[in-house]
């Protein structure tokens, strides 16, 4: 091995992308292609598997040419992804026998009612550390076996195997040598014992899914398999993998307990580093695995946010009073504050920690004063005050305190909503130099594995300086605004009901 370079394949729900960092984090060389969304019916999410394989494969061999050796620079790939997306393929011939079911795609919701009548929430939740619900992979398994023609007899003799898209690539990588998944995506299944670390099977056993389609589960770091020489034309050791939030956390360097990453994306994501502890949430947050590292595996406390930086799609598409998400911080800015009009943008629900699939959105306390610049401020604000109510579950699960918050995101580009952010949290929110931090959680581990770095000091030494917001604001203020937060929340729940 005498490569330079780490490759970290980013399978998004969107795009493949594929960027290559040298060993100072610095990326040298990227590339990126969209591939198609797929919309069955209302409520249904598909992706092609193939044309996930070719876009994310084109991608990497693009983003190689670039090297002065080409492929041959590259030392280690790592690979982060869309999580809980679900492919069935045959391993006799490397063909899916249906689409990707996609983790928005909702329609095993039915069967989830079901589930969760036969009171086996409690249990499962003490299992996986997830609610039941047609967001995690094991249910979109199930109905693959039970809706595809001939699928559940082939799974049954041995055919089928199942993968989320890590576990595609990887196999499709090493020419269908390798089918395994890391800790992190495989607690994201719904069929993975978070404690034991190995696959449940009393939840296969209901479930009626054969273990026999299910991957090795192995650490996130560390190697667990080579390309294919036909693929870049010598073997490259694949070595890093995790689900992109984890990924996140860990391109964030929040190694240690107690510090956590919020993504300000079109939803909003906190993940929140609990070490070797498994927290149960009273509040509506998901255990889950962070990442392991050889036998060290960590845990994490998710939290998600359905509509983050959608909201300011929405002022943009629907309401047209703004040009450009960008333009937001301007305007927001040319307000002394939002007037008393607060935004909650509840418009699918509102996810943890209230789970009111009945709330809708509320714009309040309009006066005849109020106009555009306080309802974009509104809107921007509404994304900081999300995030302290994930924050403030986090805490009383924890019972501690979060010692640091990195964030990043699309939206993280907006300085007037981290100062506000930090002034409503109370502490101070930092903002890594560069915002993409998912691939470059994934290229981490893999150099980890490969000794590109040392260990985990290491990276954070090579980490450019943060840059820091820091709360101005006076605790009375924030109180009263808070307030004023949840009394318009308390008028968007349940609205949906009747
Ligand atoms: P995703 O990965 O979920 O597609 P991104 O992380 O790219 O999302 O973030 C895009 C979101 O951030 C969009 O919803 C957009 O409205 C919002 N956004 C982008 N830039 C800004 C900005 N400067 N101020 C506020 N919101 C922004």
């Amino acid at each position: 091995m005498n490569g330079k370079y780490i490759m970290s394949l980013d399978q998004g729900t969107t795009s493949s992308r594929c960027i290559i960092y040298d060993r100072s984090g610095l990326q040298v060389s990227a590339a990126q292609q969209e591939f198609a969304q797929i919309y069955p019916q209302a409520g249904w999410v598909e992706h092609d598997p193939e044309e996930i394989w070719r876009t994310q494969i084109s991608t990497a061999k693009k983003a190689a040419e670039k090297l002065p050796g080409g492929a041959a620079d590259i030392l280690a790939i790592g690979i982060t992804n869309q999580r809980e997306t679900t492919i069935v393929w045959d391993r006799r011939t490397g063909k899916p026998v249906y689409n990707a079911i996609v983790w928005q795609c909702r329609r095993t919701a039915g069967f989830c009612d079901v589930l969760k009548t036969e009171n086996l929430s409690e249990k499962w939740k003490e299992k996986t550390g997830l609610l039941i619900d047609p967001y995690f992979s094991a249910t979109k398994i199930r109905w693959i076996l039970d809706h595809v023609p001939g699928a559940r007899k082939a799974a049954e003799e041995g055919h089928l195997l199942f993968g989320t898209v890590e576990t595609w690539l990887i196999w499709n990588l090493t020419g269908g040598k390798t089918h395994v998944t890391d800790y992190s995506n495989a607690s994201r299944t719904m069929l993975f014992n978070i404690r034991e670390l190995c696959w449940d099977e009393e939840i296969l056993q209901r479930l009626e899914i054969p273990a026999s389609m299910l991957p090795q589960p192995v650490p996130s770091c560390g190697i667990c398999g080579e390309t294919d020489e036909a693929v870049f034309g010598h073997r490259i050791p694949i070595c890093g993998m995790a689900g992109d939030q984890q990924a996140a956390l860990f391109g964030q360097t929040c190694f240690e307990a107690g510090e956590a990453k919020h993504t300000y994306g079109t939803g909003g994501f906190m993940l929140l580093n609990t070490g070797k502890d498994i927290v149960t949430s009273s509040n509506g947050l998901l255990s889950t695995i962070a990442w392991g590292i050889g036998k060290d595996v960590r845990y994490a406390l998710e939290g998600s946010v359905f509509v983050c930086g959608a909201a300011i799609q929405w002022l943009r598409d629907e309401l047209k009073l703004i040009g450009s998400a960008a333009e937001t911080e301007e305007i927001a800015r040319g307000v002394e504050d939002t007037a008393g009009v607060y935004l909650v943008p509840a418009f699918t629900g509102l996810g943890a920690p209230y789970w009111d699939p009945y709330a809708r959105g509320v714009l309040t306390g309009l006066t005849r004063g109020a106009g555009r610049a306080h309802i974009v401020r509104a809107a921007v604000e509404s994304m900081a005050y999300q995030t302290c109510d994930l924050l403030a579950a986090m805490k009383e699960d924890t019972g501690g305190e979060i010692r640091k918050i990195h964030v990043d995101g699309g939206a993280a580009a907006n300085d007037f909503l981290l100062e506000f952010q930090a002034d409503m949290l109370g502490q101070p929110v930092y903002r890594p130099a560069s915002i993409e931090t998912t691939s470059l959680g994934a290229a981490f581990l893999a150099g980890l594995a490969a000794g590109m770095w040392q260990d985990q000091d290491e990276i954070r030494a090579s980490r450019l300086k943060d840059q820091e917001f820091l709360p101005e604001m006076d605790s009375a203020r924030r109180e009263k605004l808070l307030r004023g937060w949840h009394r318009a929340v308390e008028r968007s729940l349940r609205w949906a009901e009747e």
